[in-house]
């Protein structure tokens, strides 16, 4: 297909960015080339609006995530494809870079209104069948079991389990379509007429995929949650997979980062945000702050052993530990949980005792 000779100047003031500080929705923007950024709504969440990409393609146009599920996901959604001169009935095919619902959680309405097919990589849709296939009380009760050996108390327990139960962010909520296409690293991405290629960058989520746009005037990577201009994704263990295998999912996100950086994309369109440049000098700060992180929770291995819950209490977060509530103490030992797995891995700290819970100390 034709791709125009120039596209919009990345370190011009753009609109999505003025919207992210202005702490508004940005408006459907043409980034040149056939490529279009929806914002599809988050609700109750900082992060605010997915942005999904919309590219013209020779057999119609070609989604890649699709946002949040609710009415006005839907309505937006409609309208931002509409703005780019498509109806959704038009949707060729969608790319998912991962599960997550603000990523995903449109796609079985789009392939309802289209027929269009849904990709993912494979590691990914085994999650997402495993969610299908696994009651959500189930989910709890093995994350409930990882806690406890992690030494969190009964009341943190107990607080978890009535979040289960009870909220949307549940994960129960997570239940989503079970894609119908592979993608497969470092194969092309299946999108008629474009050089689109798959990257596999595990670390996030297990099958997360950013997308090489290999076309001029520019390349551009669609890097979904795995490198965003100023925040860090999530990175903690991944659900438990079948064979049990101690995964480490930090030292995945590592490595995916440097893939990144060496690929050298000349701009990045992210899925929250707003697009930026400089893809290795963002991933060097990345690295530098897990270096950080890595170094923290060793610092506090080093006198006597102690259970994961209790590092964590003493690294540094972003307000004092007694005025975390209970969600984010959840994300901190999760957090914590990846950096002492990759610490383990690399042999700078052992487990002292198999009892539950388990006592660590640094090597
Ligand atoms: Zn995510
Ligand atoms: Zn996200």
């Amino acid at each position: 297909m034709a791709v125009p000779v120039s596209l919009p100047d990345p370190q011009e003031e753009q609109p999505d960015r003025k919207a992210w500080r202005d702490r508004a929705l940005p408006p459907v923007q043409d980034l040149g080339g056939g490529v279009w950024s929806i914002p599809v709504p988050i609700p109750d969440n900082p992060l605010r609006y997915t942005l999904v990409h919309l590219l013209e393609s020779d057999a119609g146009p070609v989604l890649v995530d699709t946002g949040w599920d609710d009415p006005t996901g839907r309505e937006l959604l409609r309208a931002g494809v509409a703005e780019a001169g498509f109806a959704l009935e038009d949707v060729h095919g969608v790319l998912i870079t991962h599960h997550h619902p603000d990523h995903h959680g449109l796609s079985a309405h789009v392939r309802a209104s289209s027929g269009a097919w849904v990709g993912m990589h494979a590691a990914e849709a085994a999650v997402v069948r495993a969610i299908r296939d696994v009651p959500a009380e189930k989910w709890i009760d093995r994350m409930a079991r990882s806690m406890r050996a992690a030494g969190l108390p009964e009341e943190h327990l107990a607080a978890l389990r009535s979040w289960g139960d009870d909220s949307e962010a549940g994960p129960a909520a997570l239940g989503a379509l079970v894609p119908d296409r592979e993608l497969v690293h470092g194969e092309s991405a299946g999108v008629p007429g474009r050089e689109l290629r798959v990257m596999w960058t595990p670390g996030h989520t297990p099958g997360h995929v950013c997308l090489f746009l290999d076309e001029r005037p520019r390349t551009r990577l669609l890097s979904g949650d795995h490198l965003l201009p100023t925040i860090s994704p999530v990175v903690s263990l991944y659900p438990e997979n079948p064979q049990d295998e101690p995964t480490d999912p930090l030292g995945d996100f590592l490595d995916s980062l440097e893939r990144i950086a060496a690929l050298g994309p000349e701009e990045i369109l992210p899925a929250h945000q707003y697009r930026f440049t400089d893809a290795p000098g963002r991933v060097r700060e990345l690295l530098d702050h897990h270096a950080a992180r890595l170094a923290d929770l060793h610092r506090q291995l080093r006198g006597r052993p102690m259970t994961l819950w209790e590092a964590a209490q003493g690294m540094h977060w972003n307000r004092p530990w007694s005025e975390l509530g209970f969600l984010a103490r959840h994300l901190a030992v999760s957090e914590a949980a990846a950096h002492l797995r990759r610490l383990v891995k690399t042999g700078l700290a052992e487990a002292v005792t198999d009892e539950e819970p388990a006592l660590y100390h640094a090597r």
